[in-house]
């Protein structure tokens, strides 16, 4: 596989080095200037698929991009890792000759901005729109290129287009990172969600806020319940449903609340996913198989013991959250050991051979 490029480029991104010294919340936002493109070996998009009516998928690369072809031209949002751009745009070109007129970011991760600077190249007009927060992230980051900056941002709702062609962003709270953006199309009742959710499993918290995710997953699924929501495309992996949100909304909330009671009574951090594992309902979020895409990092079950990690140590005051080293998660305290190593460890080569898309 490509683990060892795929993580080189997070490091060289600098999301890992952010990450574990924890600096403001600033990880990553693209290689250094003049950095030499991604190389061959990083995984290609796949091709480009209809989800409903004018809205498309381009998985792989990085992180999904959702295509949106509306009149006037092309919205796109994530433009996936670095040296992706000239692949985005021929698959778009497969179902339409329209230009590219606005580029959404969820968030500052360069799986998900790392083209865009390409794309603005072919069309120096498009509209590059993120969070406050997203872009406070990138600009507080050395390494940013300018040219993934955005032109727009907005601070908790922004609204794009008119009538049946409406956009709307929300940014519901700090979860995965301080500017995650949802990216809804009402006239298709569908929603995108950034690495808020992605293989369908608990979230990664590289900068902690496992009691924050949680209320940022409630906040999200209130704000945009009354628009009838079916399709939920997930950041990475698969395009999930509305039930499968509601329950991973239930399951942010229920790890906060498990780890709490296990942290009250003394309990080692693995006490509490036992206690998740009890729910049927939360059986596919505590899989024990590796998902296709995530061969450098964790199984279901494995994000959930970190999730419990991180909650722990944010109820003991302490630095929480995760960097990668080694192609491994790395907690950021040591203090809370109560999980089984082997719970959060590498990968085996078994467990690569049985990873599954879903
Ligand atoms: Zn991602
Ligand atoms: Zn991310």
């Amino acid at each position: 596989m490509k683990r060892s490029a795929l993580f080189a480029l997070f490091l060289a991104s600098g999301l890992s080095t952010a990450v574990v010294a924890q600096q403001p919340p600033a990880p990553a936002a693209g290689p250094p200037r003049g950095a030499a493109p991604a190389g061959p070996s990083l995984p290609a998009p796949e091709p480009i698929e209809r989800i409903s009516g004018n809205v498309y998928k381009i998985f792989g690369g990085g992180g999904n991009t959702l295509v949106v072809v509306e009149d006037a031209g092309v919205t796109l949002v994530d433009t996936k890792l670095p040296g992706n751009g000239q692949a985005i745009l021929a698959e778009v070109r497969k179902v339409t000759d329209k230009p590219i007129t606005t580029i959404i970011a969820t968030h500052s991760h360069p799986d998900h901005i790392g083209s865009t600077d390409f794309i603005r190249a072919q069309y120096p007009n498009v509209r590059i729109i993120m969070s406050e927060g997203t872009a406070a992230e990138m600009v507080a980051n050395p390494q940013t290129n300018p040219a993934l900056l955005p032109t727009e941002t907005y601070k908790d709702r922004l609204t794009i287009g008119h009538g049946d062609e409406r956009i709307e962003l929300y940014h519901t709270g700090v979860g995965h990172t301080g500017g995650d953006t949802f990216v809804v199309v009402p006239s298709e009742k569908l929603l995108f969600m950034g690495d808020v959710m992605a293989w369908n499993m608990a979230p990664f918290l590289p900068a902690g806020g496992a009691a924050a995710i949680a209320e940022e997953t409630e906040r999200l699924v209130a704000a945009v319940e009354p628009l009838g929501i079916e399709t939920v495309v997930e950041g990475h992996g698969h395009v999930n449903d509305w039930a499968g949100l509601q329950r991973l909304a239930r399951f942010n909330r229920a790890l906060v609340t498990e780890a709490r009671a296990a942290y009250d009574r003394g309990d080692p951090p693995g006490a509490a996913v036992a206690e998740l594992q009890k729910n049927p309902d939360f059986a596919p979020l505590l899989d024990t198989r590796i998902k296709k895409g995530l061969e450098y990092g964790n199984t279901p079950l494995a994000r959930a013991h970190m999730n419990v990690n991180v909650a722990y140590a944010e109820f003991a005051g302490e630095q929480a959250g995760f960097g990668i080293a080694n192609g491994a998660p790395l907690p950021l305290t040591d203090k809370h050991k109560g999980s089984d190593p082997k719970d959060t460890a590498p990968p085996t080569p078994e467990m690569l051979a049985s990873s599954v898309a879903k």
